[in-house]
Protein backbone atom coordinates (compact mmCIF):
# COMPACT_ATOMS: atom_id res chain seq x y z
CA UNK A 1 0.00 0.00 0.00
CA UNK A 2 1.40 3.59 -0.74
CA UNK A 3 -0.10 5.91 1.13
CA UNK A 4 0.54 10.25 1.82
CA UNK A 5 -0.26 11.47 4.59
CA UNK A 6 -1.57 15.69 4.14
CA UNK A 7 -2.27 17.59 6.73
CA UNK A 8 -0.69 20.76 8.69
CA UNK A 9 2.70 20.76 10.49
CA UNK A 10 1.37 19.38 13.60
CA UNK A 11 -1.57 17.39 12.37
CA UNK A 12 -0.04 13.75 13.94
CA UNK A 13 1.44 12.44 10.29
CA UNK A 14 5.12 11.72 11.69
CA UNK A 15 3.22 9.96 14.57
CA UNK A 16 0.28 8.28 12.61
CA UNK A 17 2.72 6.96 9.85
CA UNK A 18 4.93 5.37 12.47
CA UNK A 19 1.86 3.34 13.83
CA UNK A 20 0.33 2.14 10.39
CA UNK A 21 4.07 1.07 9.44
CA UNK A 22 4.40 -0.71 11.81
CA UNK A 23 1.15 -2.46 11.55
CA UNK A 24 1.22 -2.62 7.54
CA UNK A 25 5.16 -3.27 8.02
CA UNK A 26 6.17 -0.68 5.04
CA UNK A 27 8.51 2.21 5.61
CA UNK A 28 7.69 5.79 6.47
CA UNK A 29 9.51 8.17 4.31
CA UNK A 30 9.90 11.41 6.22
CA UNK A 31 11.31 14.72 3.99
CA UNK A 32 11.77 16.80 6.81
CA UNK A 33 13.70 13.84 8.90
CA UNK A 34 15.49 13.23 5.61
CA UNK A 35 16.54 17.21 5.81
CA UNK A 36 16.79 17.66 9.61
CA UNK A 37 19.56 14.56 8.98
CA UNK A 38 21.19 16.37 5.98
CA UNK A 39 21.66 19.60 8.17
CA UNK A 40 23.07 18.15 10.71
CA UNK A 41 25.55 16.44 8.49
CA UNK A 42 26.25 19.60 6.94
CA UNK A 43 25.54 18.18 3.29
CA UNK A 44 25.09 20.38 -0.13
CA UNK A 45 21.74 19.70 0.27
CA UNK A 46 21.39 20.52 3.97
CA UNK A 47 23.12 23.73 3.96
CA UNK A 48 20.65 24.77 0.75
CA UNK A 49 17.63 23.71 3.31
CA UNK A 50 19.11 25.13 6.46
CA UNK A 51 17.60 29.09 6.14
CA UNK A 52 14.19 28.04 4.59
CA UNK A 53 13.50 25.20 7.23
CA UNK A 54 14.47 27.94 10.09
CA UNK A 55 11.75 30.65 8.40
CA UNK A 56 9.12 28.01 7.91
CA UNK A 57 9.10 28.02 4.54
CA UNK A 58 9.33 25.29 1.98
CA UNK A 59 12.37 24.01 0.24
CA UNK A 60 12.82 24.24 -3.58
CA UNK A 61 10.67 21.70 -4.94
CA UNK A 62 13.65 20.46 -6.97
CA UNK A 63 15.78 19.56 -4.20
CA UNK A 64 12.36 17.57 -2.45
CA UNK A 65 11.75 16.15 -5.57
CA UNK A 66 15.15 14.47 -5.71
CA UNK A 67 15.51 13.50 -2.32
CA UNK A 68 12.22 11.66 -2.72
CA UNK A 69 13.57 9.56 -6.17
CA UNK A 70 16.76 8.68 -4.16
CA UNK A 71 14.55 7.53 -1.27
CA UNK A 72 11.68 5.53 -3.02
CA UNK A 73 14.86 3.47 -4.57
CA UNK A 74 15.45 1.77 -2.07
CA UNK A 75 14.65 -1.71 -1.58
CA UNK A 76 12.68 -1.72 1.32
CA UNK A 77 10.28 0.41 -0.18
CA UNK A 78 9.41 -2.10 -2.74
CA UNK A 79 6.09 -3.41 -0.94
CA UNK A 80 4.64 -0.10 -0.47
CA UNK A 81 5.61 3.15 1.56
CA UNK A 82 4.06 6.17 3.72
CA UNK A 83 5.04 9.39 2.67
CA UNK A 84 5.43 11.63 5.57
CA UNK A 85 5.31 15.51 4.34
CA UNK A 86 5.62 14.98 1.00
CA UNK A 87 4.15 16.52 -1.10
CA UNK A 88 3.76 18.90 -0.20
CA UNK A 89 3.19 21.49 -3.68
CA UNK A 90 1.04 20.73 -6.56
CA UNK A 91 4.25 20.46 -8.88
CA UNK A 92 5.86 18.23 -6.22
CA UNK A 93 2.83 15.81 -6.67
CA UNK A 94 2.58 16.24 -10.27
CA UNK A 95 6.67 15.75 -10.55
CA UNK A 96 5.67 12.11 -8.73
CA UNK A 97 3.27 11.63 -11.34
CA UNK A 98 5.78 12.01 -14.10
CA UNK A 99 8.17 9.75 -12.31
CA UNK A 100 5.39 6.87 -12.06
CA UNK A 101 4.83 6.67 -8.15
CA UNK A 102 0.93 5.99 -8.46
CA UNK A 103 -0.16 5.92 -4.64
CA UNK A 104 -3.25 4.28 -2.67
CA UNK A 105 -4.63 7.01 -1.04
CA UNK A 106 -3.61 10.60 0.47
CA UNK A 107 -4.87 10.75 3.68
CA UNK A 108 -6.09 14.21 4.90
CA UNK A 109 -5.48 14.83 8.92
CA UNK A 110 -7.93 17.53 9.35
CA UNK A 111 -6.86 19.55 12.12
CA UNK A 112 -8.30 23.24 13.42
CA UNK A 113 -5.54 25.78 13.14
CA UNK A 114 -5.87 26.86 16.99
CA UNK A 115 -5.50 23.16 17.92
CA UNK A 116 -2.38 23.02 16.16
CA UNK A 117 -0.63 26.25 17.66
CA UNK A 118 -1.56 24.42 20.92
CA UNK A 119 0.00 20.82 20.04
CA UNK A 120 3.04 22.11 18.23
CA UNK A 121 4.07 24.14 21.85
CA UNK A 122 3.99 20.81 23.39
CA UNK A 123 5.81 18.67 20.61
CA UNK A 124 9.33 17.04 21.71
CA UNK A 125 11.96 15.29 19.17
CA UNK A 126 14.74 12.82 19.11
CA UNK A 127 17.49 14.50 17.46
CA UNK A 128 19.40 11.14 17.19
CA UNK A 129 16.98 8.86 15.49
CA UNK A 130 13.96 11.71 14.42
CA UNK A 131 10.85 9.96 17.07
CA UNK A 132 8.77 12.67 17.96
CA UNK A 133 6.71 12.89 21.14
CA UNK A 134 4.28 15.81 23.03
CA UNK A 135 4.56 16.72 26.55
CA UNK A 136 0.65 16.20 27.69
CA UNK A 137 -0.41 13.73 24.51
CA UNK A 138 2.26 11.27 23.89
CA UNK A 139 5.34 11.60 26.60
CA UNK A 140 8.44 9.37 26.49
CA UNK A 141 8.78 6.80 29.75
CA UNK A 142 11.43 9.19 31.36
CA UNK A 143 11.03 12.24 30.82
CA UNK A 144 13.58 14.53 28.32
CA UNK A 145 14.37 11.13 27.08
CA UNK A 146 13.92 9.13 24.42
CA UNK A 147 12.35 6.10 24.58
CA UNK A 148 14.12 4.77 21.40
CA UNK A 149 16.95 5.14 21.77
CA UNK A 150 17.89 7.23 24.81
CA UNK A 151 18.89 10.39 23.52
CA UNK A 152 17.91 13.64 25.12
CA UNK A 153 14.83 14.96 23.40
CA UNK A 154 14.76 19.14 21.87
CA UNK A 155 12.38 21.31 20.77
CA UNK A 156 12.47 21.85 16.89
CA UNK A 157 13.42 25.34 16.44
CA UNK A 158 11.07 25.53 13.79
CA UNK A 159 8.26 24.98 16.52
CA UNK A 160 8.72 28.33 17.89
CA UNK A 161 5.39 30.12 17.72
CA UNK A 162 6.47 32.72 15.44
CA UNK A 163 7.45 30.03 12.94
CA UNK A 164 4.29 28.03 13.67
CA UNK A 165 2.39 30.57 12.47
CA UNK A 166 4.56 30.76 9.42
CA UNK A 167 4.45 27.19 8.61
CA UNK A 168 0.31 27.23 8.67
CA UNK A 169 0.45 30.40 6.60
CA UNK A 170 2.79 27.95 4.06
CA UNK A 171 0.62 25.12 4.73
CA UNK A 172 -2.79 26.71 3.57
CA UNK A 173 -1.29 28.59 0.40
CA UNK A 174 1.00 26.15 -0.99
CA UNK A 175 -0.12 22.16 0.81
CA UNK A 176 -3.94 22.83 1.13
CA UNK A 177 -4.44 22.67 -2.64
CA UNK A 178 -3.77 18.96 -2.74
CA UNK A 179 -6.51 18.18 -1.04
CA UNK A 180 -8.47 19.19 -4.20
CA UNK A 181 -5.81 17.36 -6.32
CA UNK A 182 -6.10 14.36 -4.97
CA UNK A 183 -9.68 14.52 -4.56
CA UNK A 184 -10.52 14.91 -8.10
CA UNK A 185 -8.27 11.36 -8.75
CA UNK A 186 -10.55 10.03 -6.39
CA UNK A 187 -7.36 9.18 -3.92
CA UNK A 188 -8.28 11.58 -0.99
CA UNK A 189 -9.94 10.24 2.37
CA UNK A 190 -10.27 12.26 5.21
CA UNK A 191 -10.26 11.61 9.05
CA UNK A 192 -11.94 14.17 11.36
CA UNK A 193 -9.30 15.00 14.47
CA UNK A 194 -9.88 13.39 17.51
CA UNK A 195 -9.14 13.71 21.38
CA UNK A 196 -6.43 11.08 21.47
CA UNK A 197 -3.65 9.65 19.34
CA UNK A 198 -5.32 6.17 19.84
CA UNK A 199 -9.06 7.25 18.91
CA UNK A 200 -7.40 9.04 15.11
CA UNK A 201 -5.11 5.63 14.61
CA UNK A 202 -8.94 3.84 14.73
CA UNK A 203 -10.40 6.55 12.62
CA UNK A 204 -7.12 5.70 10.31
CA UNK A 205 -7.60 2.12 10.65
CA UNK A 206 -11.27 2.04 9.73
CA UNK A 207 -10.88 4.13 6.81
CA UNK A 208 -8.17 2.48 5.37
CA UNK A 209 -10.04 -0.63 5.94
CA UNK A 210 -6.28 -1.96 6.96
P1 LIG B 1 8.33 18.50 8.60
O1 LIG B 1 9.17 17.73 9.54
O2 LIG B 1 7.61 17.60 7.60
O3 LIG B 1 7.38 19.46 9.27
O4 LIG B 1 9.33 19.40 7.72
C1 LIG B 1 10.14 20.39 8.32
C2 LIG B 1 10.57 21.42 7.28
O5 LIG B 1 11.30 20.75 6.22
C3 LIG B 1 9.43 22.12 6.57
O6 LIG B 1 8.95 23.25 7.28
C4 LIG B 1 10.10 22.52 5.25
O7 LIG B 1 10.96 23.63 5.44
C5 LIG B 1 10.98 21.31 4.98
N1 LIG B 1 10.26 20.27 4.18
C6 LIG B 1 9.95 18.98 4.54
N2 LIG B 1 9.30 18.34 3.57
C7 LIG B 1 9.16 19.22 2.55
C8 LIG B 1 8.56 19.17 1.26
N3 LIG B 1 7.94 18.06 0.81
N4 LIG B 1 8.61 20.29 0.49
C9 LIG B 1 9.24 21.41 0.91
N5 LIG B 1 9.81 21.53 2.10
C10 LIG B 1 9.79 20.46 2.94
Amino acid sequence: MKIIMLGAPGAGKGTQAEIISKKLGIPTISTGNILRAAVKAGTPVGLQAKSYMDAGKLVPDDVIIGILAEALKGPECANGYILDGVPRTIPQAEAMEQQGVDIDVALDLAVKDEDIVVRMGGRRVCPACGATYHVVNNPPAKEGVCDKCGAELIIRADDAPETVKDRLRTYHEQTEPLLAFYKERGKLKTVENRPSIEENTAEIIKVLGI
